[in-house]
C-alpha cells in the first residue's frame, strides 16, 4: 500500500507544471457585482436600518462584511471621479478624471469625462451616446479581470448616468449600457458595438419608462412612520416639474412631456436600472461561463432625488427604502441563476451629500451658502485694476480657480503675481477655510488630511491651479438653496459604505480606516489577479475568507 502511494506520488510530483495546473482549477465566483449607490451616505445604512427589510442592505450586513469607516482620498467628491477611483484603485492625479466635467489647461476648454467626439450613439437619434472611457487614463479592476482571463470573462455596466456606466465598465467591456431621456431607451456607443443586441432592444420595446412613471409616486408605507425625516411640507425641498407642491403624492405622470429624464429623480429609476442589471443578467448568461463575469451597477436616482430633496426629505427616505426593494430582487435573482455563494457582491457610493446649509442655520448650526459667482466677479475686478486684463480667471469649476492662461501669457502678466493675488483675496471671503496654490502647497498651512486629498485630486493638465477649501457645512449655491449637493472634502461627503457579501467574504465589521481606492485592490486579492496600472490602495484583509 505504502509503496502504491509513493509511486502515486512520484508520478504526481514528476508531472509538469502545467498539467497539475489542469488538474486542480483556481477557485474564483462565476460572477462579480459592483454596486455603486450615488450620493449614499454611510450613515443612510443606520439612519434607515429599522426600516430596512431582511434581503436588502440588511442582507448584506447580516451575511456580509462591512467597512464601516471607508473614506474617499481625494478632493473633489464627485460622481466621475468616485465611480473611476472605485474600479481603478487610483486617483485624479493618476486616472485622469479630474471631475464630472473638467478644464484642459493648456486650452481651456472645458471636457466631460466620457466624452468621445470619435464615436457615435447606438440605440437611439442624437449625441448621448457620443462616449467611451478613453479619458480615463488607467485599467480598472474589471479591465484586469478580462487581462487575467485572456477575455474569456464578460464585463457589462449598467446606469441611468453615462459615467456610472462606462467608468466601471472599463476600457475592455463588452458593453457599457446607459439610459437616454429622448428615446426613454438604453443606449450604448460604437465605442462597444454597432447595434445593440436584439435583448437590449426588446428591452427597450417594454417601455419600462412610461409605464412607471405613469403610477404617481406615493409613500410605500403609511406617511407618518417617516419619523427619520423631515414633515413632507418644509423649505428645504425642490419642486419636481408638473407638481405645485414639495410633498406627496409626486404626479410622476404628469412629468412625461417630450423625455423620460424625469424618471432620473424618482425611485423608479432605479427599478428600471434593476431590470435592466437583471435582463444582463440573464440574457448574456453572467456567471454562467467558464470564467468569472463582471457586472457594474450604479444606482444614479439616489444622486438626483438626493440633490432636490436633500437629506432629511421623505423623499429621500422613501427612495432609498424602494432601493432596498430592488436590491433585494437583484439578489434573489442572482440566487436562482447564479446559485447562492457563487458570487461576490460589493456595494459602495461615489460619494456622500451634506445638509441642507438652511437647515442647519435655522437650528443654530454654522453653515452657509458660497455665492461662487459674485466672488469671481470680484476677484476678476481686483485682478483688472492691478493687471489691466479683463476675465484672467476663467471659473471656479471643482472649486478650483482656472485661471486663462493664453490672456496672461500673450499679455506677458506676471503669473506668480497673479496668483498671490487670488490666494489672499480667498483668504479674506467669507465661508473660505483655505485657499492653496497647488504649486506651494507644502508651504500652505493647511491639515495634512487635506493636503493629501488636494494632491491625490489634482491633475496638472486637468485641474484648477488654486485650490478652494469652504468651512465645514459650507457649499456653492444661491441663498434660497434646497435640497443638497456635495464635493468637499468633509466627512459627510466622503464617508461611504462599503459593504461586501457572498463567494470569498467573511461575516463581520471593521472600524480599521479604509479609502476607496482599496476596493479594486480587495476585489483583484479575492479573485487572484493583477491589480490595475495606476492602482494606490491595498486589500482589505479580514473581510477574505481562507
Ligand atoms: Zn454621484
Ligand atoms: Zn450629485
Amino acid at each position: 500500500m505504502r509503496k502504491i502511494l509513493f509511486i502515486a506520488l512520484a508520478l504526481c510530483c514528476s508531472r509538469p507544471a502545467w498539467s497539475r495546473e489542469q488538474a486542480g482549477t483556481l477557485p474564483r465566483p462565476k460572477l462579480v457585482v459592483g454596486i455603486v449607490v450615488d450620493q449614499m451616505r454611510w450613515d443612510y445604512l443606520y439612519r434607515y436600518y429599522d426600516r430596512y427589510s431582511p434581503n436588502g442592505f440588511r442582507r448584506m450586513l447580516d451575511e456580509g462584511f462591512s467597512c464601516e469607516n471607508t473614506f474617499i482620498n481625494y478632493i473633489p467628491s464627485v460622481t466621475a471621479i468616485g465611480h473611476a477611483t472605485t474600479y481603478t484603485g487610483s486617483v485624479p492625479a493618476i486616472h485622469g478624471i479630474a471631475g464630472n466635467d473638467f478644464i484642459i489647461q493648456a486650452t481651456g476648454k472645458s471636457m466631460y469625462c466620457t466624452d468621445d467626439s470619435t464615436v457615435n450613439t447606438v440605440g437611439a437619434a442624437g449625441d448621448a451616446g457620443r462616449m467611451s472611457p478613453r479619458n480615463m487614463l488607467s485599467t480598472t479592476i474589471t479591465d484586469e479581470l478580462k487581462l487575467a482571463t485572456n477575455y474569456r470573462s464578460r464585463v457589462i455596466g449598467v446606469a441611468l448616468k453615462d459615467r456610472g456606466s462606462i467608468l466601471p465598465a472599463g476600457h475592455l467591456a463588452d458593453a457599457a449600457y446607459w439610459f437616454d431621456g429622448k428615446s426613454g431607451n438604453f443606449i450604448s456607443s460604437t465605442f462597444y458595438m454597432k447595434e445593440l443586441p436584439r435583448w437590449v432592444q426588446e428591452f427597450n420595446a417594454r417601455k419600462l419608462p412610461e409605464k412607471l412613471l405613469s403610477k404617481d409616486w406615493n409613500t410605500l408605507y403609511d406617511i407618518r412612520s417617516y419619523v427619520q425625516s423631515y414633515p413632507d411640507d418644509n423649505r428645504y425641498e425642490g419642486r419636481y416639474a408638473g407638481n405645485d407642491r414639495t410633498t406627496f403624492p409626486v404626479r410622476t405622470s404628469r412629468m412625461t412631456g417630450r423625455s423620460y429624464d424625469a424618471i432620473r429623480s424618482t425611485p423608479y429609476g432605479n427599478t428600471l436600472t434593476t431590470a435592466m442589471a437583471i435582463a444582463a443578467v440573464e440574457n448574456e448568461g453572467l456567471g454562467q461561463g467558464e470564467a468569472t463575469d463582471f457586472l457594474a451597477v450604479s444606482f444614479s436616482s439616489t444622486d438626483y432625488v438626493g440633490h432636490k430633496m436633500g437629506v432629511n426629505a421623505i423623499e429621500t427616505e422613501d427612495t432609498y427604502l424602494r432601493l432596498d426593494q430592488d436590491l433585494a430582487s437583484l439578489f434573489s435573482h442572482l440566487d436562482k441563476s447564479v446559485g447562492k455563494g457563487n458570487y461576490t457582491v460589493f456595494l459602495t457610493a461615489d460619494h456622500g451629500a451634506a445638509h441642507n446649509p438652511n437647515l442647519l442655520k435655522d437650528k443654530n448650526v454654522p453653515a452657509g451658502l458660497w455665492s461662487g459667482g459674485k466672488v469671481q466677479k470680484e476677484l476678476n475686478a481686483l485682478l483688472e485694476s492691478r493687471f489691466s486684463v479683463k476675465n484672467i480667471v476663467r471659473s471656479f469649476s471643482n472649486s478650483q480657480v482656472n485661471f486663462n492662461y493664453s490672456e496672461i501669457s500673450s499679455a506677458g502678466l506676471d503669473e506668480e503675481a497673479i496668483r498671490k493675488t487670488c490666494v489672499r483675496f480667498l483668504r479674506e471671503q467669507e465661508g473660505v477655510a483655505f485657499a492653496a496654490d497647488m504649486r506651494d502647497l507644502n508651504e500652505a498651512a493647511v491639515p495634512e488630511i487635506i493636503r493629501e486629498r488636494l494632491i491625490n485630486g489634482y491633475h496638472s493638465d486637468r485641474s484648477g491651479a488654486i485650490a478652494i477649501i469652504l468651512e465645514p457645512a459650507w457649499y456653492s449655491g444661491s441663498p434660497n438653496a434646497t435640497g443638497t449637493t456635495h464635493g468637499s472634502w468633509h466627512a459627510y461627503d466622503t464617508r461611504i459604505p462599503l459593504l461586501w457579501m457572498g463567494w470569498g467574504v467573511n461575516h463581520g465589521a471593521t472600524n480599521k480606516p479604509a479609502n476607496m481606492t482599496d476596493i479594486a485592490a480587495t476585489v483583484a486579492a479575492l479573485l487572484h489577479i493583477q491589480v490595475p496600472n495606476g492602482n494606490i490602495g491595498s486589500p482589505i484583509d479580514e473581510l477574505i475568507k481562507r
